[in-house]
C-alpha cells in the first residue's frame, strides 16, 4: 500500500476559487518525495487537508490505505506534519510542547517524556527543554517543529518548506537528519522552493501549478528535462 493515495482532489475556497483542480498522486513507502511549485500552486492547501486543517471540497486522501475520512484516527497516528508557521504557543516551554503534542496522540506520560526526551537529543534542543519557545532562534524554533512532529514516531512525515530562512550550515545538518529518519524507514514529503533541496535529498517529484499536477517523476529524469 502507498504511503499517501491522493485521489482526484479538489478544493474550491469561498464563491468559487479552485485552488487544487483534481490532483492524483502515490508515493511509495520508504520514499524521500519533493512536492514543488511556484507561489500559489497549491502546496500548502494540499497538506492542509492532509492534516485536517483544511477542509477538502472533493476526492480522497488515504495514509497508509488510512482514508482520513473514514479512519481518521489511524490516518492521524501515521501522519506528522511540520507547518512552516511556528505555530506553537510561545509561552510554552519547549519540553512541554513535545510531550503535549505527545498527548494529543494519546501517549501515556512516561512514553511521552522518554520520546520528547530523544527527539530533543536528536535535535540538539535537550539543552533547551526548560526555555519558552519564544526565547529560541529561529533555526532552534525550526528543529522544535521537527521534534514536536515526530514525537509519535509516524510512518509519514510532510515538510512544509522546512529549510525557509534557514542559514546553509543549519540547512545541511536538517538535510543530514532528515535522510537519517529516511534511512530508518520513515517516508518523507517536503514542499520547498530550493530546486537544490529536492535534488539532494529527494528520489520523486511531482510538481503542481495553478492547482493541476504537471509533473510526476523521478528527480533524475526532472533534471534531464532542465
Ligand atoms: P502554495 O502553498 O503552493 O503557495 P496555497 O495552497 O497556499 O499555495 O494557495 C493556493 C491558492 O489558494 C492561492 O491562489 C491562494 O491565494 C489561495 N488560497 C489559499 N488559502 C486560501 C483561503 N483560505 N481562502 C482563499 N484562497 C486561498
Ligand atoms: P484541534 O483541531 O484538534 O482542536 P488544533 O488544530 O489546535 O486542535 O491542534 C491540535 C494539536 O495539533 C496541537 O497540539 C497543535 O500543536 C498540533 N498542530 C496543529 N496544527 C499542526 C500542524 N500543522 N502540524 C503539526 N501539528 C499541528
Amino acid at each position: 500500500i502507498p504511503a499517501l493515495q491522493i485521489t482526484d482532489l479538489r478544493k474550491t475556497y469561498g464563491e468559487g476559487f479552485e485552488a487544487l483542480k483534481g490532483i492524483s498522486l502515490d508515493v511509495a513507502p520508504g520514499d524521500f518525495f519533493a512536492l514543488l511549485g511556484p507561489n500559489g500552486a497549491g502546496k500548502s492547501t494540499t497538506i492542509g487537508i492532509l492534516c485536517s486543517l483544511v477542509k477538502k471540497t472533493s476526492g480522497t486522501v488515504k495514509i497508509f490505505g488510512h482514508d482520513i475520512d473514514r479512519a481518521f484516527s489511524q490516518a492521524k497516528q501515521a501522519l506528522g506534519v511540520v507547518p512552516q508557521e511556528f505555530n506553537f504557543n510561545m509561552f510554552e516551554n519547549v519540553l512541554d510542547i513535545v510531550v503535549n503534542q505527545a498527548g494529543y496522540y494519546g501517549l501515556p506520560k512516561p512514553l511521552a517524556l522518554e520520546r520528547a526526551e530523544i527527539y530533543l537529543k536528536k535535535l540538539g534542543l535537550w539543552d533547551k527543554r526548560a526555555t519558552q519557545a519564544r526565547g529560541l532562534s529561529g533555526g532552534m524554533k525550526r528543529r522544535l517543529l521537527i521534534a514536536r512532529a515526530l514525537v509519535h514516531e509516524p510512518k509519514l512525515l510532510i515538510l512544509d518548506e522546512p529549510t525557509a530562512g534557514v542559514d546553509i550550515e543549519l540547512r545541511r545538518s536538517m538535510w543530514e537528519f532528515l535522510r537519517e529518519i529516511n534511512e530508518a524507514g520513515t517516508t518523507i514529503i517536503l514542499t520547498t522552493h530550493y530546486l537544490e533541496e529536492a535534488e539532494t535529498l529527494c528520489r520523486n517529484v511531482a510538481i503542481i501549478n495553478h492547482g493541476e499536477l504537471i509533473e510526476n517523476t523521478s528527480i533524475k529524469s526532472l533534471l534531464k528535462q532542465l
